[in-house]
Protein backbone atom coordinates (compact mmCIF):
# COMPACT_ATOMS: atom_id res chain seq x y z
CA UNK A 1 0.00 0.00 0.00
CA UNK A 2 3.11 2.68 1.02
CA UNK A 3 4.45 2.02 -2.57
CA UNK A 4 1.34 2.20 -4.50
CA UNK A 5 0.31 5.45 -2.35
CA UNK A 6 4.13 6.82 -2.98
CA UNK A 7 3.61 6.16 -6.44
CA UNK A 8 -0.01 8.12 -6.87
CA UNK A 9 1.84 11.27 -4.91
CA UNK A 10 4.71 10.92 -7.10
CA UNK A 11 2.51 11.60 -10.10
CA UNK A 12 0.06 13.41 -8.42
CA UNK A 13 1.74 16.71 -9.88
CA UNK A 14 1.10 15.73 -13.67
CA UNK A 15 -1.80 16.78 -15.66
CA UNK A 16 -4.60 15.68 -13.04
CA UNK A 17 -7.80 14.01 -14.98
CA UNK A 18 -10.19 11.83 -13.09
CA UNK A 19 -11.16 8.56 -14.86
CA UNK A 20 -14.47 6.60 -14.64
CA UNK A 21 -14.52 3.32 -15.89
CA UNK A 22 -17.53 1.09 -16.23
CA UNK A 23 -17.30 -2.54 -15.86
CA UNK A 24 -19.90 -4.95 -17.64
CA UNK A 25 -20.39 -7.89 -16.24
CA UNK A 26 -22.13 -10.76 -17.87
CA UNK A 27 -23.79 -13.15 -16.19
CA UNK A 28 -23.22 -10.41 -16.14
CA UNK A 29 -22.10 -7.46 -14.34
CA UNK A 30 -20.84 -3.92 -15.78
CA UNK A 31 -18.95 -2.03 -13.49
CA UNK A 32 -17.44 1.67 -13.35
CA UNK A 33 -14.72 3.78 -12.18
CA UNK A 34 -13.56 7.07 -11.85
CA UNK A 35 -9.55 8.26 -11.01
CA UNK A 36 -8.25 11.40 -10.26
CA UNK A 37 -5.16 12.82 -8.45
CA UNK A 38 -2.46 10.94 -10.14
CA UNK A 39 -1.98 9.35 -13.59
CA UNK A 40 -5.41 8.27 -14.27
CA UNK A 41 -3.97 6.68 -17.72
CA UNK A 42 -1.77 4.97 -15.65
CA UNK A 43 -3.88 3.77 -12.66
CA UNK A 44 -6.33 2.28 -15.96
CA UNK A 45 -3.22 0.29 -17.17
CA UNK A 46 -2.78 -1.17 -13.41
CA UNK A 47 -6.00 -1.80 -12.29
CA UNK A 48 -6.73 -4.06 -15.09
CA UNK A 49 -4.76 -6.74 -13.20
CA UNK A 50 -6.60 -6.78 -10.58
CA UNK A 51 -9.61 -6.91 -12.40
CA UNK A 52 -8.60 -10.03 -13.91
CA UNK A 53 -7.92 -11.78 -10.78
CA UNK A 54 -11.34 -11.53 -9.14
CA UNK A 55 -12.28 -14.95 -7.84
CA UNK A 56 -14.87 -16.85 -9.85
CA UNK A 57 -14.66 -14.43 -12.55
CA UNK A 58 -13.30 -14.28 -16.22
CA UNK A 59 -12.70 -10.42 -17.15
CA UNK A 60 -13.86 -10.66 -21.32
CA UNK A 61 -14.01 -7.48 -22.82
CA UNK A 62 -12.68 -4.24 -22.28
CA UNK A 63 -14.23 -0.59 -23.65
CA UNK A 64 -11.90 2.36 -24.90
CA UNK A 65 -11.38 4.64 -22.61
CA UNK A 66 -13.25 7.79 -22.58
CA UNK A 67 -12.56 11.49 -21.48
CA UNK A 68 -15.38 13.27 -20.08
CA UNK A 69 -16.31 16.54 -18.46
CA UNK A 70 -16.52 16.29 -14.61
CA UNK A 71 -20.51 15.47 -13.47
CA UNK A 72 -21.98 17.60 -10.17
CA UNK A 73 -19.10 19.48 -9.54
CA UNK A 74 -17.59 21.72 -12.86
CA UNK A 75 -14.45 22.73 -10.53
CA UNK A 76 -12.59 19.78 -11.27
CA UNK A 77 -10.28 18.15 -14.40
CA UNK A 78 -11.77 15.84 -16.55
CA UNK A 79 -12.40 12.43 -15.86
CA UNK A 80 -11.28 9.48 -18.03
CA UNK A 81 -13.86 6.49 -18.12
CA UNK A 82 -14.05 2.89 -19.58
CA UNK A 83 -16.25 -0.40 -18.96
CA UNK A 84 -14.65 -4.09 -18.99
CA UNK A 85 -17.40 -7.15 -19.13
CA UNK A 86 -16.71 -9.58 -16.40
CA UNK A 87 -18.55 -13.43 -16.15
CA UNK A 88 -19.01 -14.28 -12.98
CA UNK A 89 -20.48 -16.72 -10.70
CA UNK A 90 -20.19 -14.20 -7.65
CA UNK A 91 -23.55 -12.72 -6.79
CA UNK A 92 -23.42 -9.18 -6.64
CA UNK A 93 -22.92 -8.04 -3.48
CA UNK A 94 -20.10 -10.10 -3.55
CA UNK A 95 -18.86 -8.59 -6.77
CA UNK A 96 -19.47 -5.29 -4.98
CA UNK A 97 -17.40 -6.43 -2.43
CA UNK A 98 -14.27 -7.26 -4.87
CA UNK A 99 -14.45 -4.11 -6.32
CA UNK A 100 -14.60 -1.79 -2.89
CA UNK A 101 -11.52 -4.05 -1.79
CA UNK A 102 -9.75 -2.77 -5.15
CA UNK A 103 -10.81 0.43 -4.70
CA UNK A 104 -8.88 0.73 -1.17
CA UNK A 105 -5.80 -1.24 -2.34
CA UNK A 106 -6.04 1.32 -4.98
CA UNK A 107 -6.12 4.25 -2.42
CA UNK A 108 -9.70 5.62 -2.81
CA UNK A 109 -9.85 9.54 -2.21
CA UNK A 110 -12.76 11.46 -1.60
CA UNK A 111 -13.26 14.73 0.46
CA UNK A 112 -16.27 13.39 3.18
CA UNK A 113 -18.22 16.40 2.59
CA UNK A 114 -18.62 16.50 -1.12
CA UNK A 115 -20.38 13.69 -3.31
CA UNK A 116 -18.77 14.93 -6.49
CA UNK A 117 -15.54 15.88 -5.43
CA UNK A 118 -12.18 14.37 -6.58
CA UNK A 119 -11.11 10.89 -6.26
CA UNK A 120 -8.82 8.21 -7.26
CA UNK A 121 -11.02 5.36 -8.30
CA UNK A 122 -14.82 4.55 -8.87
CA UNK A 123 -15.71 0.77 -9.58
CA UNK A 124 -19.65 0.24 -9.64
CA UNK A 125 -21.66 -2.14 -11.18
CA UNK A 126 -23.37 -1.13 -13.99
CA UNK A 127 -25.44 -4.34 -15.41
CA UNK A 128 -25.61 -7.28 -13.86
CA UNK A 129 -27.14 -9.26 -16.64
CA UNK A 130 -31.12 -9.22 -16.30
CA UNK A 131 -30.95 -8.58 -12.40
CA UNK A 132 -32.88 -5.44 -11.33
CA UNK A 133 -32.07 -5.32 -7.14
CA UNK A 134 -33.12 -2.08 -5.10
CA UNK A 135 -31.89 -2.33 -1.37
CA UNK A 136 -29.14 -0.16 0.71
CA UNK A 137 -26.06 -1.86 -0.44
CA UNK A 138 -26.76 -1.83 -4.18
CA UNK A 139 -29.13 -0.56 -7.01
CA UNK A 140 -29.04 -2.73 -10.73
CA UNK A 141 -29.15 -1.52 -12.88
CA UNK A 142 -27.16 1.38 -11.81
CA UNK A 143 -29.08 4.08 -10.39
CA UNK A 144 -27.81 7.28 -12.61
CA UNK A 145 -26.61 4.92 -15.77
CA UNK A 146 -29.58 6.33 -18.05
CA UNK A 147 -28.15 9.90 -17.60
CA UNK A 148 -24.50 9.32 -18.14
CA UNK A 149 -23.05 9.46 -21.47
CA UNK A 150 -19.84 7.94 -20.02
CA UNK A 151 -21.79 4.97 -19.11
CA UNK A 152 -23.60 4.53 -22.11
CA UNK A 153 -21.25 5.25 -24.58
CA UNK A 154 -18.44 2.23 -23.60
CA UNK A 155 -21.33 0.11 -23.02
CA UNK A 156 -22.72 0.08 -26.67
CA UNK A 157 -18.87 -0.42 -27.86
CA UNK A 158 -18.26 -3.94 -26.20
CA UNK A 159 -22.14 -4.88 -25.04
CA UNK A 160 -23.89 -3.98 -28.25
CA UNK A 161 -27.46 -2.47 -28.75
CA UNK A 162 -28.65 -4.41 -25.11
CA UNK A 163 -31.71 -4.04 -23.38
CA UNK A 164 -31.51 -2.15 -19.66
CA UNK A 165 -33.59 -4.43 -17.63
CA UNK A 166 -36.36 -1.25 -16.26
CA UNK A 167 -35.28 1.10 -18.84
CA UNK A 168 -35.10 0.28 -22.58
CA UNK A 169 -32.81 -0.16 -25.28
CA UNK A 170 -29.30 1.33 -24.97
CA UNK A 171 -29.45 3.39 -28.17
CA UNK A 172 -32.90 4.39 -26.86
CA UNK A 173 -31.37 5.80 -23.55
CA UNK A 174 -28.46 7.47 -25.70
CA UNK A 175 -30.32 9.25 -27.72
CA UNK A 176 -32.03 10.64 -24.33
CA UNK A 177 -29.47 10.85 -22.42
CA UNK A 178 -27.98 14.42 -21.76
CA UNK A 179 -25.15 16.12 -23.81
CA UNK A 180 -21.72 16.51 -22.40
CA UNK A 181 -18.23 16.41 -23.41
CA UNK A 182 -17.16 13.17 -24.31
CA UNK A 183 -13.82 11.85 -26.14
CA UNK A 184 -12.65 8.76 -27.17
CA UNK A 185 -8.89 8.39 -26.74
CA UNK A 186 -6.58 6.02 -28.15
CA UNK A 187 -5.67 3.12 -25.74
CA UNK A 188 -2.46 3.87 -23.63
CA UNK A 189 1.41 2.20 -23.83
CA UNK A 190 1.11 -1.19 -21.64
CA UNK A 191 -2.76 -1.84 -21.91
CA UNK A 192 -3.35 -4.93 -23.48
CA UNK A 193 -6.49 -5.59 -25.46
CA UNK A 194 -8.51 -8.37 -23.66
P1 LIG B 1 -20.22 5.53 -4.99
O1 LIG B 1 -18.89 5.55 -4.35
O2 LIG B 1 -20.80 6.88 -5.24
O3 LIG B 1 -20.23 4.65 -6.19
O4 LIG B 1 -21.22 4.85 -3.93
C1 LIG B 1 -20.82 3.70 -3.28
C2 LIG B 1 -22.02 3.10 -2.54
O5 LIG B 1 -23.11 2.95 -3.45
C3 LIG B 1 -21.66 1.73 -2.05
O6 LIG B 1 -21.62 1.77 -0.64
C4 LIG B 1 -22.75 0.79 -2.54
O7 LIG B 1 -23.32 0.07 -1.49
C5 LIG B 1 -23.77 1.72 -3.18
N1 LIG B 1 -24.29 1.21 -4.47
C6 LIG B 1 -25.58 1.15 -4.84
N2 LIG B 1 -25.73 0.64 -6.07
C7 LIG B 1 -24.47 0.38 -6.54
C8 LIG B 1 -23.96 -0.18 -7.76
N3 LIG B 1 -24.77 -0.57 -8.76
N4 LIG B 1 -22.62 -0.32 -7.87
C9 LIG B 1 -21.81 0.07 -6.87
N5 LIG B 1 -22.21 0.60 -5.70
C10 LIG B 1 -23.54 0.75 -5.52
Amino acid sequence: LTEVGERYTEHSSRELLRWQDRLVLVDNAYGLRFFNLADPLQQVVEVMPQLRSIHRSKLTRRSSLYRTEPVGNSNQDDFINAMVELHTDLEPVDLLLELQAIEHACYRRRDSGDKWGPRTMDLDIILFGNRRQHDSHLILPHAEMQNRRFVLMPLLEIAGDVYIPGLGSLSWLLEHAPQMRIERLPDPPGLDSI
